[in-house]
């Protein structure tokens, strides 16, 4: 998976890669799918959402610049892979799920793995999860209609914002960083994730 989809394709952050090899994805995919684990796609994990494609997830990490120290929050647990992710490369994250099977499933997998620096919360991620706010940095794994302006209060000055922004089933991802109280926006590459569902995302 590193060196035939994530190297070629231009990720090229050591840490990156290096939590890449670390990080076990077969164990966050259905035991009928640990054969495509590592496959170049996104896979069904269950309720009707997706561990997403592991290039995406390189990508939106790398975006992010962690440096080790930052506290973290993620939009979309899924099955947690990107959390595990997240979790290797900053202080603290806590991460958001709106299905609460997927976020329970996704605590015991990390718990039966040994992250500690992470905590997993049920809710409406579209309004950001004040409790644990500032945060450094900000990374929403489900499509958005706009940038949910909770996130941009919730983001520290100087913090990263790394999310999917557009029509339903196509966006761009979209990587912005904070400065004086403002976003500097730059769009990245075109992708599609499942909706951001909730009071500042798709309706239903
Ligand atoms: N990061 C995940 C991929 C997630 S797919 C992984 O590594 O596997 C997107 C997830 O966002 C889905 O699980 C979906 O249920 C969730 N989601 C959609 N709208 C949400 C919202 N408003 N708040 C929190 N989670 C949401």
């Amino acid at each position: 998976m590193i060196e035939s989809q994530l190297i070629p394709r231009g990720i090229k952050d050591e840490k990156v890669l290096e939590v890449f090899r670390k990080v076990p994805r077969h164990e966050f995919v259905p035991e009928n799918m640990r054969r495509v684990a590592y496959d170049d796609s996104a896979l069904p994990i269950g309720s009707g959402q997706t561990i997403s494609q592991p290039y995406m997830v390189a990508v939106m990490t790398e975006l992010l610049k962690l440096k080790g120290k930052e506290n973290v929050l993620e939009v979309g647990t899924g099955s947690g892979y990107q959390a595990a992710i997240l979790a290797e490369l900053c202080r603290k994250a806590y991460s958001i799920e709106r299905v609460p099977e997927l976020s329970e499933n996704a605590k015991n997998i990390l718990a039966r793995l040994g992250y500690k620096n992470i905590e997993f919360v049920y809710g409406d991620g579209s309004e950001g999860y004040p409790a644990g706010s500032p945060y450094d940095a900000i990374i929403v794994t489900a499509g958005c209609p706009d940038i949910p302006k909770p996130l941009t209060d919730q983001l520290a000055e100087g913090g990263r914002l790394i999310l999917p922004v557009g029509e339903r089933y196509f966006q761009t991802l979209t990587a912005a960083t904070k400065e004086k109280g403002k976003l500097k926006i730059e769009k990245s590459i075109g992708c599609v994730f499942v909706p951001l569902i909730g009071k500042y995302g798709w309706q239903v």
